[in-house]
């Protein structure tokens, strides 16, 4: 088979050099198993790449001929050729940042937590604060963490570290200090600064984390785009070729600018601006502005608008239609709350949709998802914009079964990270949850099946990982790497490989309305594919986290590739 392929490209070669190709590609990938990206039998030999974009698809020998002295010729010898990936909600610069902090990801245990945190501390001298994030409620007896075990493991300097998904924050006294907070200080918007019998505990939840995170020294742009160059070289590592930054302002697509005059963003970017009730008739004409001015092109765009409308489940913060089932006695807003109010949400959803914004609603309880619909539903009817647009709802991690058919019918993107239901991590979010609405956990399955367009994405740093590969491992398995638990939780919501593929690469290009730009490995569109070292189609889904990202292209430049991706 190896023989009979290379004999093929040699007679090829030599048709080639006989007769000087006019039009040569400038890269070509032989020998593979190219998925195209159309549904689960759409595979091709190999693949030709004539500047940014593909030229054709088809055989190796089809391929081979349209070699031409500079053309690059690389041998997958069988692998498994890719869109690359789309991750279609993350907080980029947030993330990046990350990358320079201390990073707690994946420590289960306090004593790690604290040696890990120390360790930091020794390396980064002239660090005046530690920051970071990682944690996980659930290392912690009643979920929350308290400041004597943060102070136990630094006490000279503050110290203020965000949990995994962004939600909570944990401070040791020296940040307290540092922020003027004492048992009296009260905190009246959305989120809490938590105390126990009338102490501090260190903790806050939402907004109230901005008390302390206000008295951090900010960082300089240098700085900034340090950390974003660090980000890039990560996320294109694994085979992430364009983002949508799901958080924003003005002022960090400007950082996304520089980068791109620099010549150093080759990762393709979308920006969004951060609204929410504050948002001012000036600021939305601003963005508007904006985003008429950076227009619409390959590299960066900045046509979206993200609200948050309300929390997470672990904190109660979600909002619900039915009460949470760990109430605690005494427990204020038993189902949650909304971040605004629902008709000020809807005025500026009616608002952002009449100037051609991409909206994505964060909203995790059924409640919030709902109220997303609602306001969606009362634009497009106001605006006559109903079926053009494709607005999206990010997480979903509680749904109505009555509410799953309105996706389709409005034409809304459920916008879903496969991370998030990692089992590892769902014990506490499971309980205040119940089992009666269990079913429809992070409910991939039940969307699809509802005929809606899944978009998949990390919403990295606000979970475990970045890399696209352990989301998609949790997609197919709903189970840890390790297999817990076993059969799978939730299990009637994984979803096959290539529904998950699909969410992950064509999901993000369809919510920005750039299908027949990207996602696929068709003639004409861009060349953002990856190589992988195992086929995700034919391997155990158990092993599908060993996956390996051996290449990156983004608009037929190799932007990463392992040292030697043909053993
Ligand atoms: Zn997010």
């Amino acid at each position: 088979m190896k023989i009979r392929s290379v004999l093929l490209l040699a007679l090829a070669t030599l048709a080639a050099c006989s007769r000087p190709n006019p039009n040569p590609a400038s890269l070509i990938f032989i020998n593979g198993k190219v998925w195209t990206g159309t549904d689960s039998s759409s595979f091709v030999q190999a693949v030709a790449i004539r500047g940014d974009t593909i030229m054709a698809t088809g055989t190796t020998a089809e391929i081979a001929a349209l070699t031409g002295d500079s053309t690059r010729i690389v041998d997958l010898q069988g692998r498994l050729l890719i869109p690359g990936f789309n991750d279609a909600h993350i907080h980029f610069l947030g993330g990046s940042i990350g990358l320079t902090e201390v990073d707690l990801t994946g420590q289960n245990t306090i004593a790690n937590v604290v040696k890990t945190i120390k360790r930091f501390a020794a390396e980064n001298p002239d660090k005046k604060w530690i920051t970071g994030r990682g944690w996980q409620y659930t290392m912690f007896e009643g979920g929350l963490p308290t400041k004597e075990i943060l102070d136990s493991a630094i006490s000279d300097r503050p110290v203020f570290i965000r949990a995994y998904d962004g939600h909570s924050a944990w401070a040791n006294s020296a940040a307290l200090k540092a922020a003027n907070i004492t048992p009296a200080t009260r905190f009246p918007g959305f989120g809490e600064i938590v105390k126990s019998q009338g102490k501090l505990t260190g903790v806050f939840k939402e907004d109230a984390m901005d008390v302390v995170s206000n008295v951090i020294p900010p960082l300089s742009t240098e700085e900034k785009l340090n950390a974003l160059r660090k980000g890039i070289q990560l996320a294109t590592s694994y085979g992430i070729t364009s983002l949508t930054n799901c958080s924003g302002s003005p002022e960090e697509l400007q950082l996304y600018r520089q980068l791109l005059d620099r010549g150093e963003l080759p990762i393709r970017v979308a920006a969004t601006f951060s609204v929410d009730d504050k948002t001012t008739f000036q600021q939305i004409e601003r963005y508007t502005q904006i985003k008429d001015s950076v227009g619409r092109n390959n590299r960066l765009t900045s046509a979206g608008v993200k609200f948050m409308l309300d929390g997470v489940i672990e904190s109660h913060t979600a909002g619900m239609l039915m009460p949470y089932s760990n109430l605690v006695p005494g427990e204020p807003s038993p189902t949650g709350n909304l971040s605004m109010p629902v008709e000020r949400y809807r005025e500026l959803v009616r608002e952002f949709d009449k100037r051609g914004f991409m909206i994505y609603t964060h909203a995790i309880g059924d409640r919030a998802v709902r109220e997303a619909l609602n306001a969606y539903e009362y634009a497009g009817n106001d605006n006559g914009t109903a079926g053009k647009t494709r607005h999206r709802i990010e997480h979903i991690e509680t749904v109505s079964p009555d509410d799953l058919p309105r996706f389709a019918d409005l034409g809304v993107l459920p916008s879903m990270e496969p991370i998030h239901a990692e089992p590892g991590t769902v014990s506490v979010w499971a309980d205040g949850v119940g089992k009666d609405r269990l079913p429809w956990s992070f409910a991939w399955a039940s969307m699809l099946k509802a005929n809606a367009h899944l978009v998949y994405s990390s919403d990295w740093p606000a979970c475990v990982a970045l890399n696209p590969i352990r989301g998609l491992h949790t997609a197919v398995t709903r189970r840890t790497i390790d297999g817990l638990p076993e059969g799978g939780w939730v299990p009637e919501q994984r979803i096959p490989i290539t529904d998950a593929l699909i969410a992950y690469t064509q999901g993000g290009a369809w919510s920005s309305f750039e299908e027949n730009k990207k996602g696929r490995i068709a003639t004409g569109q861009l060349a953002d594919v990856i190589v992988l070292s195992q086929d995700l189609f034919s391997i155990d889904p158990m092993k599908t986290h060993e996956t390996q990202v051996l290449m990156t292209v983004i608009g037929g430049q190799v932007i990463f590739e392992k040292a030697d991706p043909q053993p």
